[in-house]
């Protein structure tokens, strides 16, 4: 699995942040989504699932790979 963001589109709403926190986190001055794990294990994958789909900006995407 590998993630990517779209800082651009981030809105820094934070709930990926909340679903996902060894995942993602937020930029403290503004809330825009920092990813601190691009490659995440399988452990990963349903809270980042979650995320993608709650993500208010579709500013999170997951490949193979
Ligand atoms: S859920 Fe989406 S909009 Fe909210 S902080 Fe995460 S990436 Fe940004």
């Amino acid at each position: 699995m590998k993630i990517k963001v779209d800082q651009h589109n981030c809105i820094g709403a934070g709930n990926c942040a909340q679903l996902a926190p060894k995942v993602f986190s937020q930029r403290e001055e503004d809330g825009v989504v920092i990813l601190l794990d691009e490659t995440p294990g399988d452990s990963e994958a349903e809270d980042v699932a979650k995320a993608v789909k709650i993500c208010p900006a579709q500013a999170i995407s997951v490949s193979e790979g």
